[in-house]
């Protein structure tokens, strides 16, 4: 039985146990639910060993190949679809529903990556000469995820970079390592030794994956001070980053839109996982002529939402993930009251057990308060006045990152015209969490460096080789 409470680490496609154990702690209790193995040093020289011997042969096999061992990762998530699904609700705290369809977007995507080839561009064909230019894989990929989204930020890094030739050594967050864990069991079967390694432990365990020699490119995503250190640390053997960091998305909702059709769209926008999306909105721009009556639509369909254990039937959002996230977004509130500012609904947390924060609103607070200038990858939001769309826009890019932003609107010409000038990698127009596994998704300024998704994603799992071949000159 897969589903048990051991949990190992695969590594060379064998199960591995450490003597140390990371104490796994459901949010919504505080009661630990599981140990993962926390890596040694040797541990890991193990994994990355084993994924460098399994590189020739898997970068050889046809593409074909590769590709249906990638389809068949769908078929098994879904198969252990609900065991999955309530494994990774104890650990991150989401709602049953939430935890499936992660799991079904999981495989929506391994299936769509099955579909995709490396390109051979063929720049120069001629009677003397032909240049083509190829995609190689890099060698091993290091993979290091966050809590908030585990099994998909896994699927994201994993599907590309195996389909590319890659094998990989992958990381999950030490807050959930245990559906990551879990995964890797179910793909023992699946793909051959050391193709896919996962070990879990602490940010140790993630440091030595930026440094470690024999790794040839590390896909990051978590916050941007992380995101920096890995930079730093990669640069020393010169490997190759994808960083997906973190954002402070702004969403302009303009004063065309029917506020009562639109606010559980913008409700869930900002609070779906309990706030904790890297692209949720964080900041909510309302045109004046509307804002009270988006306020008012907004707390009304707060108020029919149950906040829970994400076991329980009925709920509809869980705890913060961690004590550190909870205890962050607790001194937001406290510094929010603390400078007078307003709670439409929300701002006091109860006593525990339990990280829950409750969904808090917070009424047209000044542009630099805290609320609005960092982000609270927790249920807070702030809701802001503007009158005039150059002022907002100057507002929205007013930050140092740039990952996402939407536009709400019934003219979506003007909708477009304005999320042109937003400052960031993605902008969605009436609609949020559109990910397409066709379309690059990453950040501008401080969000990031690189993208993931799409063919351009798919290509930095790669490096670029030209080859040029001129025929010899005849003899005669
Ligand atoms: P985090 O940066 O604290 O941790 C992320 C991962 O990095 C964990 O596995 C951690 O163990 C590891 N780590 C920690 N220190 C390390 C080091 N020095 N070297 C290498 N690895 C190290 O982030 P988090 O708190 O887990 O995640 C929340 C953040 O992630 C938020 O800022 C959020 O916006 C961001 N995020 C971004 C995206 C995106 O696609 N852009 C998606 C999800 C989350």
């Amino acid at each position: 039985m897969i589903f048990d409470d051991n949990y190992s680490m695969t590594i060379d496609g064998k199960a591995v146990v450490s003597d140390a154990g990371i104490a796994v702690v459901n949010p919504a209790t505080e009661e630990v639910i599981g140990h993962a193995p926390d890596a040694s040093r040797a541990q890991l020289d193990a994994a990355v060993t084993a994924a460098k011997n399994a590189f020739p042969a898997w970068s050889a096999r046809p593409i074909g190949e590769r590709q249906a061992m990638i389809a068949a990762i769908a078929d098994h998530m879904l198969r252990h679809k609900s065991a999955m699904a309530r494994l990774f609700t104890a650990e991150q705290g989401r709602p049953l529903g939430g935890a499936e369809w992660e799991i079904d977007v999981c495989a929506q995507w391994c299936q769509a990556v099955a579909g995709f080839t490396l390109p051979v561009e063929l720049v120069e064909d001629n009677d003397t000469r032909r240049v083509e230019i190829h995609h190689r894989p890099i060698g091993v990929v290091g993979a290091i995820t966050p809590w908030n989204a585990p099994l998909l930020m896994a699927i994201w890094k994993m599907a590309p970079a195996l389909l590319a030739g890659n094998t990989v050594v992958l990381k999950p967050s030490p807050y959930t390592p245990l559906s990551t864990l879990k995964l890797g069991e179910l793909l023992r079967d699946v793909l051959p030794a050391g193709v896919l390694n996962i070990v879990s432990g602490g940010n140790d365990l993630g440091q030595w994956i930026t440094a470690h020699p024999d790794i040839g490119k590390v896909s990051f995503t978590g916050s941007t001070a992380t995101g920096k250190r890995v930079m730093e640390s990669a640069a020393q053997t010169l490997k190759r980053v994808t960083l997906e960091l973190g954002g402070n998305d702004a969403a302009i909702v303009l004063p065309d839109v029917d506020p009562k059709t639109i606010a559980p769209q913008l409700f869930w926008g900002a609070f779906f996982n309990s706030a904790q999306v890297c692209v949720a909105i964080k900041r909510l721009y309302i045109h004046a002529d509307i804002y009270d009556a988006v306020a008012h639509e907004l707390v009304e369909h707060a108020k029919t939402v149950a906040l829970g254990d994400g076991a329980q039937q009925g709920v509809d959002l869980g705890p913060v993930q961690n004590g550190m996230q909870y205890e962050k977004v607790k001194q937001l509130l406290d510094d929010a009251r603390a400078a007078g500012q307003k709670f439409l609904i929300g701002g006091e947390v109860p006593e525990g057990p339990g990280y829950f924060i409750p969904i808090s609103i917070v009424d047209n607070p000044p542009e630099n308060s805290r609320v609005v200038t960092e982000e609270a990858f927790g249920p807070v939001l702030p809701l802001l006045k503007y009158d005039d769309i150059d002022d907002v826009l100057r507002r929205a890019n007013d930050s140092e990152t740039g990952l996402g932003g939407s536009i709400w609107s019934n003219d979506l010409d003007q909708a477009r015209a304005i999320g042109a000038r937003l400052e960031t990698g993605t902008v969605w127009i009436n609609e949020m969490f559109a990910f397409l596994p066709n379309a690059p998704f990453g950040g501008h300024k401080q969000s990031g460096v690189g993208v993931e998704h799409g063919m351009a994603g798919l290509l930095e799992f790669t490096n670029s080789q030209t080859i040029t071949s001129r025929k010899l000159a005849s003899a005669v």
